[in-house]
């Protein structure tokens, strides 16, 4: 593309809240065939509401456990953990940062934090399977679709279940990815259960679902559509996204929620959050590439 055409272009993404790291990106926009979305915070909203909060072992109070997680999760920037310490704020617990003597991370899975000496694990049922003797009891009947562990030491002391809604412009960005001849693919962390949640709150507009990823596994899926479909976008907003965003042929990063290891990885840092965005952009892409073929 010619130098005028290719700023010009990159200053109207810029206007559409897009900051696109250069003409290349641009080109690469151009000739995207798959999309594939993180859930957690790109399709969906990122704001949990615990639903249900289910203590397991009757001898620690509602209040310590409370305490505990509240306190681990204020360590979190994952859009789960600021829905714990409110939870927590509403039982009349405040959680208290300063009491983690020691704090890790497993994308994907969850967190780990040691708290008045004793050992705390809060995360999905891969963190079950990290910290205690790893059978995951089944937990029917529990309202909300996103279910999360307390691990104490190695005990399964609590469970607990959230709710996040789709963005308003999920939807209609899928849609108009559709129309412009790209396919719309998801890809979380998150359980079985919580994608197929989102996927019928989509209508079934996503082509396919890949559940109960690792950071790497997301990986596997881009390299995966690259071979099967073509040039392949990630976007996403998690630091569990930044390989998948570096494997893409263009990796968008939520810029107002996102994480900065994602930031720094991704190609285009969508300023807006709003993923209608997207469509617009790859028919911007277009336009400008095509004025020199
Ligand atoms: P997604 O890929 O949909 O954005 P993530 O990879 O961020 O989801 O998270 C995957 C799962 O790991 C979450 O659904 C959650 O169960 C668990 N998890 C990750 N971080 C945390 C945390 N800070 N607290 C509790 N659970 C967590
Ligand atoms: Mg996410």
């Amino acid at each position: 593309s010619t130098p005028i055409a290719t700023f010009c272009a990159l200053l109207r993404a810029a206007r559409m809240g897009l900051l696109v790291k250069g003409g290349d990106v641009l080109e690469a926009l151009s000739r995207v065939k798959v999309v594939a979305f993180d859930k957690t915070g790109t399709i969906t909203r990122g704001e949990f509401t615990v639903k249900e909060f289910r203590v397991l072992n009757s001898d620690i109070s509602l209040q310590t456990l409370l305490y505990w997680v509240s306190s681990v999760e204020s360590k979190s920037s994952h859009p789960m953990a600021s829905a714990m310490v409110e939870y927590a704020r509403s039982n009349s617990v405040e959680p208290k940062p300063d009491d983690v003597s020691e704090f890790l991370i497993f994308p994907g899975e969850g967190i780990f934090g040691r708290i008045d000496g004793k050992d705390i694990y809060v995360g999905n049922k891969r963190i079950v399977a990290r910290a205690s003797s790893g059978k995951v009891p089944s937990m029917e009947g529990l309202e909300g679709v996103t279910i999360g562990y307390l691990v104490y030491g190695r005990e399964l002391v609590a469970v607990f279940t959230l709710s996040d809604l789709c963005r308003t412009g999920s939807k209609e960005a899928i849609r108009k990815l559709k129309s412009l001849g790209i396919k719309s693919v998801m890809l979380t962390g998150d359980s079985t259960t919580a994608a197929n949640f989102t996927q019928n709150q989509l209508n079934n507009a996503l082509e396919e679902i890949h559940a109960e990823l690792l950071p790497a596994d997301k990986v596997r899926v881009i390299n995966d559509l690259k071979s099967r479909v073509g040039p392949a976008m990630m976007v996403g907003d998690g630091m569990n996204d930044a390989p998948a965003l570096a494997a893409a042929n263009v990796g968008i990063s939520m810029g107002v929620s996102g994480s900065a290891v994602a930031t720094e990885t991704s190609h285009i840092t969508l300023m807006s959050n709003d993923i209608r965005r997207i469509p617009q952009a790859i028919r911007l892409a277009r336009q400008t590439h095509l004025t020199v073929l």
